[in-house]
């Protein structure tokens, strides 16, 4: 784990480095998919680190007013995901059943957007996309019961 580079984003970004911000931070840096808050805490415990999910959420809003973090709901269920802001240009599917994540490896608008500004004129700066479906494991569920 390489914490000096963390204490120097904290600072960068306004806010005072403890031992548990590390940790969140490092698992939230570690995972190419959007985290819950209890997904947290899982691999938190799953680490033999012993931190609540009171505290979890606590670190989580801190992290998310200061700009470091977003937040998003991207699954169906409402439930809201953390993942580490300015990480490289990614896209979800997001299963509707369990609320899976899976990110996509490449960005299918990249030609796409290159035409669309040449047509409107805009600069365009970022766009956003998500996919929904039903994963395999779900879809063997839902056929399992009919
Ligand atoms: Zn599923
Ligand atoms: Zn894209």
């Amino acid at each position: 784990m390489e914490n000096n580079n963390y204490r120097e984003i904290f600072i960068k970004n306004n806010i005072k480095t403890t031992k548990q911000r590390e940790i969140v931070f490092d698992i939230l840096m570690n995972s190419n998919v959007p985290l819950s808050a209890k997904e947290i805490f899982i691999k938190l415990v799953k680490k033999g680190n012993n931190m609540s999910l009171s505290t979890i959420y606590r670190i989580l809003d801190v992290f998310v007013s200061k700009g470091l973090v977003v937040k998003s709901n991207i699954s169906k269920n409402n439930k809201a995901v953390y993942e580490v802001k300015g990480m490289e240009h990614k896209h979800h599917l997001v299963c509707d059943c369990c609320g899976k994540i899976l990110v996509l490896d490449n960005c299918p608008l990249e030609g796409y957007e290159r035409s669309l500004e040449e047509k409107t004129m805009f600069d365009i700066t970022s766009h956003k996309l998500e996919f929904f479906g039903i994963c395999p494991e779900c879809k063997i569920k839902i056929e399992g019961n009919v």
